[in-house]
């Protein structure tokens, strides 16, 4: 059975050699049969097949079947232009409109007149019309087809997968399909139900597996749904505990460093910050320090929200570390991180000798390995750079620091290998993300945590308000001013299910051009380059841009001190974290800071959860409401993904699951050599989510 899951993807003649590039280019090279049926659906969308627009609700996700009349070319206004439309009927001769925003010839010309297209999107209604925007293509007939449509109006419940570079929905769908058949042929060496205790165990991983797996890429309903899904969650939990404390307790044998420093390097870093450190900073530096002297390897988690100041406490533990003669190891999530990073490090380490380089895709493959070098032979004191130096062979045991920023960013994976190969050093995390002590324990194993919970005295109070979708032109003109003022706007759109990946942002840029002729008006979004994101960030802080339309790509970290509006579109659309952090993008310099949420007027929008985030500046307490406000029966439509370094698991939403999946991980930690079942479980799913080092983790 192990060979079966855990065999790469092209050793599986099942598969075409396109399909196997597919796989590649979307899991990575060393894809296994596993990471295929992992490949969980980030979002189930319910559309209604009708034959009369008249059967559909404006707003729902329909397929229907429609005659193409006309094609008319964007009309151009200055600057501003019209969509691409396509004029169709459907068979009862209603008039409905097809819009691009976004030109994709080969794709805009599969709509050929005369022919019969079944379509799927969300039906609009604008200026008396009805439309649809960037609709995906079904099939294309000569006539109108006699579908059994069973009953008007009854929903189906479809996967939506996340592409990458090119990939498509059908693509994707055809993968797992494969994958699915190959697992079910093999039925029999997949039955696990080999223990005396099968009742007494959570139901979740009472399932069938295979019937999991089917039900998350060939939903049924949202029950089962949900089921399916806790399961793959209970999983992943339960993994990630295993993995963390074996992990843990192989370390806690080794001797470690304690560090000798006098103190004058944190001093001259100090005079160069100009600030006065807040109490909390204080507080956290001085815990780091006693840990510092310590004989023992420190692994440290710092919680501050967003804007508290973690980055300079991080930096006085380097100096302490560099003064004991050691190097430090500092990674981002992003490029733009890490060069905000190095810049500040340039800063307070000015006149002070300490030789800080910086690690970024940019740079040759030459130059990386010739600073590697450098930094083995501990010439450079600091390292900055990416997660993806970490693929480099950098660790050497004259490392006495790692410091993870973002570190939800990580992948659990990536972390605990880092806490394998560290050796001796100590490892401080960085997170926004609030998460109470005996969970983040549970998580990370034992670890130890300081809270910064005041942020410092000149950060102004950020000024939120909530506002219909009606007030646009207000909107406008106050925006005005403030670009009048030399301010800087970030206009954050929800990503909006399309075949292209650009979500809302498109449309919204064509439409702020035609308002803001004058200002230069930057768009940035998820299937950009990495390169062309950072350019663009770029162009933001220092350059030319006055506006920064965006999806959530820019939610983290990134410091732009002059930025003073945040408005967050369909902000309904948002986890309420996820709005906190949003907002945190602004009020990080000297002026008074406005986030503006703006909601539709036709939806259901539940304005009391925004009102959570108007009325509260504090992101533990709304991390809280967001646990509280998760509720069963939102899988439909909402965007699904792991969070915190889970592939599958999100700590907001399966809060519950956590404690249950931790609360059981620890009853029977001790216990799996008598059980056969949760010894194969546990060894699946170690296999699953820890490939390079689940070996090490079972003899732990
Ligand atoms: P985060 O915790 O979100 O990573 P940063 O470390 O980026 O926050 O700090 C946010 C901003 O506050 C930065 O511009 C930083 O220089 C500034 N800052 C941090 N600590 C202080 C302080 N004690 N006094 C004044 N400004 C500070
Ligand atoms: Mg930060």
């Amino acid at each position: 059975m192990k060979n079966l899951l855990f065999t790469r993807i092209d050793n599986y003649s099942e598969f075409t050699k396109s399909q196997i590039t597919k796989i590649h280019k979307i899991l990575g090279i060393g894809a296994r049969l596993i990471d295929v049926l992992y490949y969980v659906p980030h979002k189930y969308v319910k559309y209604s097949e009708v034959s009369e627009i008249s059967n559909a609700f404006v707003g729902s996700d329909i397929v229907l079947q429609i005659k193409i009349i006309k094609h008319t070319k964007p009309l151009y206004f200055g600057k501003s232009k019209t969509p691409y439309k396509i004029y169709c009927l459907t068979k009862n001769n209603e008039k409905i409109i097809i819009t691009f925003f976004k030109y994709l010839q080969n794709y805009v010309q599969k709509f050929e007149i005369d022919k019969v297209a079944q379509i799927r999107g969300k039906l609009n209604f604008y200026n008396g019309n009805y439309v649809i925007s960037h609709p995906s293509l079904l099939a294309i007939y000569n006539d109108f087809q006699n579908r059994e449509i069973e009953s008007e109006m009854q929903t189906k419940i479809q996967p939506r997968y996340k592409l990458i570079n090119g990939t498509k929905q059908s693509d994707v769908i055809g993968i797992v399909k494969i994958a699915l058949e190959i697992l079910q042929k093999n039925e029999k060496f997949l039955t696990m139900r080999n223990s005396d205790n099968f009742e007494q165990y959570p139901e979740y991983i009472q399932q069938d597996f295979i019937k999991v797996l089917n039900e998350i890429h060939n939903p049924t309903n949202e029950t089962n749904i949900e089921k399916a899904l806790n399961y793959l969650v209970f999983e992943e939990f339960l993994a990630t505990y295993f993995a963390t404390h074996c992990a843990r307790l192989r370390q806690i044998q080794s001797n470690f460093i304690s560090f000798q420093y006098s103190g004058i390097l944190k001093q001259k870093i100090l005079n160069n910050f100009q600030h006065k450190l807040t109490q909390d900073q204080q507080i956290t530096v001085k815990e780091i320090e006693e840990s510092q002297k310590e004989d023992k390897k420190m692994i440290r988690l710092i919680q501050g929200d967003v804007g508290s100041g973690k980055t300079i406490v991080a930096l006085i533990s380097c100096a302490n570390v560099i003064e004991s003669g050691y190097s430090c190891l500092i990674l981002a999530p992003t490029t733009i991180l890490a060069s905000q990073h190095f810049q500040l490090i340039d800063k307070l380490f000015f006149g002070t000798g300490v030789n800080c380089h910086l690690v970024t895709g940019k740079i040759t493959t030459t130059k990386r390995m010739n600073i590697i070098k450098q930094f083995k032979s501990g010439e450079i004191n600091i390292l900055v750079g990416t997660h993806a130096l970490f693929n480099d062979d950098i660790i050497h045991h004259k490392i006495g620091l790692i410091i993870i920023d973002e570190q939800h960013r990580f992948g659990v994976n990536q972390r605990l290998s880092l806490v394998n190969k560290s050796d001796k050093a100590d490892i401080i995390m960085m997170s926004a993300t609030p998460i109470p002590r005996t969970l983040a324990m549970g998580l990370y194993g034992d670890i130890e945590i300081s809270k910064i919970k005041q942020k410092p005295a000149f950060q102004k109070e950020i000024i939120t308000s909530i506002m219909s979708m009606d007030k646009y032109p207000e909107l406008i003109e106050h925006l005005r001013k403030k670009l009048e003022n030399d301010e800087k706007i970030y206009w954050i759109c929800p990503l909006i299910d399309d075949e292209n990946g650009d979500g809302g942002v498109l449309k919204r840029f064509e439409d702020l051009q035609k308002y803001f002729e004058k200002e230069k008006i930057g768009l940035l979004y998820g299937s950009l380059k990495e390169d062309k994101k950072n350019e663009i960030i770029r162009e933001f802080q220092h350059g030319d841009y006055s506006i920064l339309i965006s999806t959530t790509v820019v939610e983290v970290g990134v410091n732009i001190p002059n930025a003073s509006v945040v408005i967050i579109e369909d902000a309904n659309k948002f986890g309420l974290s996820q709005l906190h952090q949003l907002r945190g993008r602004v009020g990080r310099g000297d002026k008074q800071s406005y986030c503006i949420m703006l909601y539709q007027n036709s939806e259901n929008v539940n304005i009391e959860r925004l009102k959570i985030i108007k009325e509260n500046n504090d992101g533990f307490d709304i991390a809280e409401c967001d646990m509280k406000m998760r509720g069963i029966g939102n899988i439909l439509g909402k965007e699904q993904s792991g969070d915190a370094g889970y592939k599958i698991a999100n700590i907001t939403r399966d809060f519950d699951l956590m404690q249950e999946a931790l609360r059981f991980a620890k009853k029977y930690f001790h216990q799996l050599d008598n059980d056969l079942f949760l010894k194969q479980f546990v060894e699946k799913a170690l296999q699953t989510y820890f490939p390079d080092d689940f070996e090490k983790y079972l003899q732990g």
